[in-house]
C-alpha cells in the first residue's frame, strides 16, 4: 500500500514520512517500503525491543505540526 501510494504521488521513499498510530502495521509497514515513519504512540508503549525506531515518536497527532515545522530532518 505504501509503495503504491508513493508511485501514485510520484514521491521517492526517501522524501516521504509515513504518519501512523500502530507500530506493527504503520511503522513496520513504512519501513518495509523504505519509508521512514512518525509514530503516534498515544498509549506510551515505546518502541518494541529490537525493533527499528521510527524517525519521530510523538504522543498525539497535534505534535505533527511542530515536527513538520522543524523540517523533518532525517535522524532528528
Ligand atoms: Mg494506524
Amino acid at each position: 500500500m505504501v509503495r503504491a501510494a508513493l508511485v501514485e504521488l510520484d514521491v521517492p521513499p526517501e522524501a516521504a514520512l509515513f504518519v501512523g498510530d500502530t507500530f506493527d502495521e504503520d511503522v513496520a509497514g513504512a519501513h518495509a517500503a523504505g519509508v521512514d515513519a512518525l509514530w503516534i504512540d498515544s498509549h506510551g508503549h515505546g518502541v518494541p525491543v529490537g525493533a527499528r525506531s521510527p524517525r519521530h515518536v510523538v504522543s498525539a497527532l497535534t505534535a505533527l505540526e511542530d515536527v513538520l515545522a522543524s523540517g523533518v530532518e532525517r535522524g532528528a
